[in-house]
């Protein structure tokens, strides 16, 4: 019988399960997790953080699921080298082999610059189950909690962090916040709905370092301003986890790098998700990781009978209570892009949208989901927008 081992229990890891069952009811499946839990998606750490869920009810699938799809699931067992010649794979508990193609689908890891004084105790990242309980744990006596970092996460633990009770301060070194989905005027409006909730923001702080002795005090900049804080967390972005894949000799650039079929350089052997690279692309979204894990899927199950045709990226968030949607091009400066904006700052409303030859390529909508509904249909449908410019944004 047909045997496949997969790398990694996170989305992307379930997705291709979910796949190739769908594809195969035979084929014998072991999944492999460094970590002690299985599946829980991680946006849901914010709900724990936040208080709004516990434990047990951020983890989506359990053992329960895995024996339904006849899947092994090998939890606390991290996969240590992969023999590409043979498909075989080691773990501390042993070697597995008999493979007939394998899944590398191990994500990526929180990057963490080289501040000073980042080991100090009190400085946190997030990433897995057991951060985000180190963190709840900190926050209950701190004072005031310093996020480093602007971006979706940095954004989504401030605000998960402000309904246990905290002190929140985001700081980040570019002039806005959620650099990669949002435009200047977005994020002024992001801005204002943080004040409201009474999560501080600092723009233009080049954190350096920590300050302090054992437990950190507060962070620095390179222009000598410090902000105190009793907790720190950083949330400076992701890279890709290549290194298995690097140690047994796959082509690695960003990400590890797979072809239209998402076979890496050698046969049989696939990435998908955070620690995929194809075509000079890379994403650390979900949207990526169940978009290349299925196809990763298909192709182990019947190779050639399915080709990546690559994203549209979209992130999809509820920050501060408001919907938040940013898709595709969001951010041009050739004067073959045209740009409609609509702002309303007593609304707390911002709709942009980005087109290129009468066709909506990219926009945000913050503030109204049907807004953004309504972007992402005119890009999936390619609708010709030329007649509907004055009134792109309006709902029927
Ligand atoms: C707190 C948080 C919130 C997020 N919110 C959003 C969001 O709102 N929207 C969005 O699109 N994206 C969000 N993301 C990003 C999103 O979660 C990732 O893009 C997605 O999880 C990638 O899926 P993956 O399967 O590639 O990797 P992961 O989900 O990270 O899964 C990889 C798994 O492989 C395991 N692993 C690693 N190395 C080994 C090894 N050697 N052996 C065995 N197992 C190994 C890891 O422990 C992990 O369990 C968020 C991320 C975080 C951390």
């Amino acid at each position: 019988m047909a045997k496949i081992g997969i790398i990694g229990n996170g989305v992307a890891g379930t997705g291709a399960i979910r796949e190739i069952r769908k594809l195969d009811s035979e084929v014998d499946i072991d999944v492999f997790s460094d970590e002690r839990h299985p599946y829980y998606p991680k946006p849901n750490l914010m709900d724990f953080v936040g208080g709004s869920r516990t434990l047990e009810e951020i983890i989506r699938y359990g053992p329960e699921w895995y024996e339904n799809l006849n899947a092994n699931l090998h939890l606390s067992t991290p996969v240590t080298q992969v023999d590409p010649g043979i498909k075989a794979l080691s773990t501390p508990s042993g070697i597995f082999s008999g493979y007939d193609s394998l899944l590398i689908a191990v994500g990526s890891y929180p990057f963490v610059p080289p501040f000073e004084g980042v080991e100090k105790k009190n400085v946190h990242i997030l990433r897995t189950i057991d951060d985000a309980v180190d963190i709840c744990r900190a926050v209950k006596g701190a004072g005031r909690e310093i996020i480093v970092g602007g971006g979706i996460l940095g954004i989504e633990l401030a605000v998960a962090i402000k309904q246990t009770g905290g002190q929140p301060i985001v700081v980040t070194n570019v002039d806005r916040l959620l650099p990669i989905q949002l435009d200047g005027g977005a994020s002024e409006v992001l801005i204002r709905h943080l004040d409201r909730m009474e999560v501080e923001t600092l723009l233009g702080f080049t954190c350096t370092g920590m300050t302090g002795d054992e437990l950190a005090t507060g962070v620095k900049s390179t222009a000598g301003d410090i902000v105190e804080g009793d907790l720190i967390v950083v949330a400076t972005g992701v890279r890709s986890n290549v290194e298995l894949a690097r140690s047994s000799n796959l082509s690695v650039e960003r990400g590890i790098v797979v072809d239209d079929f998402m076979q890496t350089s050698a046969e049989g052997i696939f990435a998908a998700g955070d620690c995929a690279e194809w075509n000079g692309n890379w994403y650390g979204i979900i949207p990526w990781a169940l978009s290349t894990a299925k196809t990763a899927a298909q192709n182990m199950i019947e190779f050639g009978s399915s080709r990546f045709n690559g994203i549209i990226p979209s992130n999809t968030l509820q920050v501060a209570g408001i919907d938040l949607t940013s898709i595709g091009v969001v951010h041009v400066e050739s004067p073959d892009y045209e740009q409609i904006v609509s702002v309303d700052r007593k609304e707390g409303t911002y709709y942009k949208a980005v087109i290129k030859d009468n066709l909506v390529v990219g926009g945000i909508a913050l503030g109204n989901r049907k807004v953004a509904l309504k972007l992402r249909t005119l890009i999936s449908q390619q609708t010709d927008v030329s007649e509907m410019k004055p009134t792109l944004f309006e709902l029927e």
